[in-house]
């Protein structure tokens, strides 16, 4: 069975907004992801159900079969461990990688993922943060909080963004807020839901409740209850 490129970026945008939202992927919702229309969704998905990778029902939305799932993780793998080697190996910043990434997921070859994998060590995260599927399809997942969570007093090291947008990512880097860098909550403001951080060389910050609702942290404090 030969599965085109569009279709495999279906498989992948139903993959993610099931996760995200963890039901059934509505016609809209994957026709906002691939920025098309419904009507060309509609066709799509019944191409992708004659193959047996997805089940569709009208109005209930869409589940990927078994083979639609393992083809949906191996392309976000491959997706994912080309964003380390870009990064990694060829210096680029992490707000660049991604449209180059969408284009190398694509080139097939079992041999090629492998070798790369073992080649960048077998990376558990993307340069986003983003967990990166193993070959087998299973996910490494940590405990992480949005900063919104976050209580005054607390600490915590950046782990990752909701947002992947290169205009937030290289926002974060002017901020000196890149994956890692820690931080602690000083204030939070109840007016705009803005909050006042302490970063790790001394800096004070403060930041919009759009940062705050797109920022992941591991938090290092321990919580006194
Ligand atoms: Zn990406």
């Amino acid at each position: 069975m030969t599965i085109t490129q569009a279709e495999e970026n279906h498989l992948k945008a139903i993959f993610k907004i099931a996760e995200k939202e963890d039901k059934p992927a509505l016609t809209n919702a994957i026709a906002a992801a691939m920025h098309t229309t419904a009507a060309s969704v509609t066709d799509m998905l019944k191409r992708l159900a004659d193959k047996n990778l997805i089940v569709y029902e009208k109005y209930r939305g869409v589940q990927l079969t078994g083979e639609g799932n393992r083809i949906a993780t191996a392309l976000i793998r491959k997706h994912r461990l080309w964003e380390v080697f870009l990064t990694e190996k060829l210096g680029f910043a992490w707000d660049e990688v991604h449209d180059m990434a969408e284009q190398l997921e694509h080139v097939q070859g079992e041999h090629l993922v492998s070798r790369l994998d073992t080649f960048l060590g077998h990376p558990k995260f993307d340069p986003h943060g983003d967990p990166i599927p193993d070959a087998e399809g299973r996910w490494t997942y940590r405990k992480q909080s949005l900063l919104t969570t976050l209580l005054p007093g607390d600490r915590g090291a950046v782990t990752g963004v909701d947002d992947h947008s290169a205009a937030f990512l290289q926002y974060l880097d002017q901020l000196g807020l890149g994956l890692g860098a820690e931080l602690e909550l000083l204030e939070r403001f109840p007016y705009d839901h803005s909050v006042r951080v302490r970063t790790r060389d001394g800096r004070e910050l403060v930041l919009s409740e759009k940062v705050t609702k797109n920022l992941y942290l591991n938090i290092l404090s321990d919580r006194e209850s």
